[in-house]
């Protein structure tokens, strides 16, 4: 009878399962903690997408605080209100347009009179 067995890659030295993706890797695919000197519990990729994850729900945190000062426009009930606060909005975002243009034009005028004329 056949008695040939898979070699079991975890016996093998210099490999690490990495408990995130359970990928059995060689000590290259972990960081080195630089304080301790040891690898890192967790492979590379694991770790690049942990530090992924953790800055777009900073920023995602970052954005919602923001937004919950502001009132929701849609979620009022009253229709006219919600109108007239439509109304607002769009008449403070053409200002602010405008006002920017301005200032755009304004800077490039700047910007040209600075140039040495030759
Ligand atoms: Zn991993």
């Amino acid at each position: 009878m056949d008695t040939q067995h898979t070699p079991h890659c975890g016996d093998r030295q210099g490999l690490r399962r990495c408990p995130c993706c359970g990928r059995l890797l060689t000590t290259d695919d972990f960081y080195v903690n630089a304080r301790t000197g040891r690898p890192d519990s967790r492979c590379k990729d694991c770790r690049r997408e942990a530090s992924r994850i953790q800055r777009s729900r900073n920023m995602l945190s970052e954005s919602g605080k923001k937004r919950r000062r502001r009132v929701v426009i849609t979620s009022i009930a009253d229709r006219d209100t919600r109108l007239e606060l439509i109304r607002k909005a769009l008449r403070t975002v053409a200002e602010i347009r405008r006002l920017k243009r301005i200032r755009l034009a304004e800077e490039a005028d700047r910007e040209a009179e600075k140039e040495p004329d030759e």
